[in-house]
């Protein structure tokens, strides 16, 4: 009898070690690794300095509680809310957990307006997390089905519709917040058009309503910027983070500006494990390693690069629909079912997954070089030669 309870498919291997953008499995086959666990380890596979400060750090102290200051939290909280150009952190241990963090701030935030049930405009096609609150501002049916009732106080409108979202002004007095990916990913990579975030945080501002932007994917440099609203020079209210941030060690974030800052007070929230000194210390070596090395600039000009090549290479390719994408994060849509594509890849040494049926999903390493680049179109190309 299986002893793990069913909730994963997993496809048939595992893997031993890894170095760089590689794995090996059980029996020493070598794959490019273009998933990245799901965009979580950017610097990719055994990085050194993320290995040193793990082994350093394991051998002085693990954990202690929020009881008690934790220096290292206090840097990271310093260092992450410049990189992201806000005010202040929460630190948790998942993306979901981030989101709930997120989604009790903008509750308190309606409460301060006196709302009766505030808000949360949330979008079709967006993920958010699995939680009841997340899987309820999560779009997809499937998800949610045999889990209610679920959580009250969520609507929802079309992703990239900005005459939606004035409708709703018009309709709805209550909105606290808007919760939106910049990309979305688990929706199959949707990147909205351009100015859309800057007009969406005009309308934000307008209204008063808080722009809480879910960066689980999407941030710590995986579009070619350390977050993906920095392409269009907005600052939202709320930024939610995981993922990329600790490289494999589980770690999520909430980050707020000047309207969210001063909503949790000692008591409102509370995790055990978030932000201990361990996973602190190794998020802080993720920052100061994406700076030194240069990676988030890497990541935009080989996500230019990759996307580039996979556009030529597929252009003439009946299967291939629409290739999208920004920086590493890119998404290749196809006219039939892509799950049976990521066990041919693993025949042909190259691993991705997908997104909602149709779309390939590629998130390699920040840390691609060029040549590891041309692997993975020359792998794909074998791949999706395998539909004719
Ligand atoms: N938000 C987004 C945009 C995600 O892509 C994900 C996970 O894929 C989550 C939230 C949930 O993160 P976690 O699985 O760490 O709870």
């Amino acid at each position: 009898m299986d002893h793990l309870l069913s909730c994963y498919q997993p496809l048939p291997v595992a893997f031993t070690h890894g170095e760089g953008v590689w794995l090996w499995d059980t029996d020493n086959n070598k794959y490019l690794d273009a998933l990245s666990g799901i965009a979580v380890c950017s610097l990719g596979h055994a990085h050194p300095a993320i290995t040193q400060v793990i082994k350093e750090q394991a051998g002085k102290l693990l954990h202690t509680s929020n009881v008690y200051e934790i220096p290292y939290q206090q840097e990271l909280a310093t260092a992450i809310t410049q990189y992201a150009g806000l005010q202040r952190a929460f630190f948790c241990n998942s993306g979901a957990e981030a989101n709930e963090a997120a989604i009790k701030l903008a509750r308190l935030y309606g409460h301060t307006k006196e709302f009766q049930t505030p808000q949360i405009v949330v979008m079709e096609g967006s993920f958010h997390g699995r939680t009841l609150a997340t899987l309820t501002a999560t779009a997809s049916r499937k998800a949610q089905a045999g889990f209610e009732p679920l959580v009250q106080g969520f609507v929802r409108v079309p992703f990239d519709d900005l005459d939606a979202l004035h409708a709703l002004s018009a309709n709805q007095n209550e909105i606290a917040a808007v919760l939106i990916e910049p990309i979305q990913g688990e929706g199959g990579i949707h990147v909205p058009h351009k100015g859309y975030l800057s007009a969406l945080r005009d309308l934000c501002t307008q209204q008063e309503w808080l722009l809480m932007l879910d960066e689980v994917q999407t941030g710590i440099g995986r579009t070619g910027k350390f977050y993906a609203y920095q392409h269009e020079n907005i600052l939202p209210d709320v930024v939610t983070s995981a993922k990329a941030l600790g490289n494999g060690i589980p770690i999520g974030a909430c980050l707020t500006g000047p309207l969210a800052s001063n909503l949790f007070q000692p008591g409102k929230h509370a995790t055990t494990f978030g932000g201990n000194p361990m996973v602190s210390r190794v998020a802080l070596t993720v920052l100061e390693t994406l700076h030194e090395d240069n990676l988030i600039e890497n990541a935009a000009r080989q996500g230019d690069y990759l996307i580039q090549g996979i556009q030529e290479a597929f252009s003439n390719n009946p299967h291939v629909i629409e290739i999208r994408g920004h920086g590493l994060m890119i998404g290749i849509e196809l006219d039939c079912p892509a799950r049976p594509l990521m066990q041919v890849g693993l025949a042909q040494g190259l691993l991705f997954n997908t997104a909602q049926t149709h779309v390939i999903r590629l998130l390699p390493p920040l840390i691609l070089q060029q040549n590891e680049a041309d692997e993975i179109i020359k792998r794909l190309v074998k791949v999706i030669s395998s539909l004719n």
